[in-house]
């Protein structure tokens, strides 16, 4: 589908919405059509045999490849700068695959501690099964990476912008690090989206996304996508020989010897998703690709909202502090300049006076604002992680995670700012 990509040079916007997407050459369908079948029929045996093969590009079995999958996993390859894209069922999906392509029992990764809690605990206990061992590291000091570096791992794991917000990782600074050891860096890049950080311009390897956040962006439908910059060298570094070697499965055919700059494409469709499984459905394809069509219009008005929110609730008298990086007074801010300039994303954190009870008094008196466990959607959302998603934590740890007994965090929305304003001041003065 090369050809229907639009050229490099065009604007973002453009790309948003055409990347990887042509008319349907049977109907004229302007639309991406929902591809809503399991097989695809065969010329002839030659033809399924070339398939199988993967001497022919083509499509198989949805499970591997599906054409309103690939049209998504183009599209945010384009808007990413990246070679090729791996879609899949769910952000967790995409962490799993990405790191599935390379990771053998007993290897090792550094991971950034701050990150959504989900991923700690897919690293720290889920990956254990497979013998793989997450290593956390302080992620604001990026010498912390190089301290513990390790002969054994293979990877480095950031977020750009990381989950709860306000924090913002030093990409290129981790990037150098990563190289000097000759392995890759993948960076989580849901919270920023492509519209507002480019992890690739700064050195990345690989980014994820969960695609059900942002980019599909109306809270309609789970999802994750791996993409590749096809710039780091497999052959390099015989850590990586799973991408290298003769893969038997293949009739002893070596994926970066073949494929070369889409090596890590292939195989996270021919052997990532063929054994894991987690293949994303055609109509959830549908709904992302018609969501990234409006990302750059709806980051921008998520950021302006966002933003006005925080500076409203930093003075507001039962708000005891805001952590969102758009705030020139936020740590992070400085990096938020360099990194995210058209805007610090709308999901961030405050603190309310009156701790618990206070926390769960504001959840609780919200009337527009959706009281639940999500972030980038067009409503604005709002949790109490103490009572929720970290309730099975101690204080202390509760506290380390920056989900301590006062914090409440939003991802603000695309309503009328007064109006997610007006409801914040309801629901505190309470
Ligand atoms: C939600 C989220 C994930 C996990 O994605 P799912 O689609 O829920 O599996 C990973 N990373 C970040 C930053 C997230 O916000």
């Amino acid at each position: 589908m090369d050809d229907e990509t639009p050229p490099a040079s065009f604007g973002f916007e453009t790309r948003a919405i055409h990347a990887g997407a042509a008319p349907d050459p049977t109907t004229g369908a302007r639309v991406t059509p929902i591809y809503q079948s399991t097989a695809y029929v065969f010329d002839d045996v030659d033809h399924a045999a070339s398939l199988f093969n993967l001497q022919t590009y083509g499509y198989i079995y949805s499970r591997l490849t599906n054409p309103t999958v690939s049209v998504l996993e183009e599209r945010v390859a384009a808007l990413e700068g990246g070679r090729g894209g791996t879609a899949c069922a769910s952000g967790h999906a995409a962490q799993m695959l990405a790191f599935f392509a390379f990771m053998e029992p007993g290897d090792e990764f550094l991971a950034a501690d701050k990150l959504y809690g989900g991923s700690i605990t897919q690293f720290g206990r889920s990956f254990k099964k497979f013998g793989w061992n997450a290593i956390f590291v302080d992620s604001d000091d990026p010498e912390n990476f190089r301290r513990a570096m390790t002969p054994k791992c293979k990877a480095i794991f950031v977020e750009s912008l990381a989950n709860p917000g306000g924090v913002v990782t030093d990409i290129a600074a981790i990037a150098a690090i990563a190289h000097e050891s000759g392995i890759p860096l993948i960076v989580d890049n849901t919270m920023a989206t492509p519209y507002l950080c480019r992890p690739f311009e700064w050195g990345a390897d690989l980014i994820v996304h969960s695609t059900t956040k942002f980019l599909g962006g109306h809270g309609n439908s789970m999802g994750g996508v791996v993409i590749d910059s096809g710039k780091f060298d497999w052959s390099k570094n015989p850590k990586f020989h799973a991408l290298t070697e003769p893969e038997p499965a293949y009739h002893g055919l070596k994926f970066h010897e073949t494929f070369g700059d889409l090596a890590f494409t292939v195989a996270g469709h021919a052997l990532g998703l063929r054994d894991l499984g987690a293949a994303m459905a055609p109509m959830n394809a549908f709904l992302t690709i018609t969501g990234i069509e409006t990302l750059a219009l709806r980051m921008e008005r998520h950021c302006s909202n966002a933003k006005a929110v925080a500076e409203h609730l930093a003075s507001h008298p039962a708000v005891s502090w805001v952590m969102y990086a758009g705030l020139p007074s936020n740590p992070y801010h400085a990096l938020a300049k360099k990194y995210l300039p058209k805007g610090a994303g709308s999901v961030f954190t405050f603190g309310v006076k009156g701790g618990y009870e206070a926390g769960v008094k504001i959840v609780e008196g919200v009337q527009m604002i959706s009281h639940l466990a999500n972030i980038g959607d067009t409503r604005s959302l709002i949790i109490h992680p103490a009572s929720t998603t970290h309730r099975q934590l101690t204080e202390a740890q509760q506290i380390a995670a920056g989900a301590g007994p006062d914090v409440v965090r939003l991802s603000i929305g695309l309503e009328s700012v007064a109006d997610i304003i007006a409801d914040l001041d309801q629901a505190l003065a309470g």
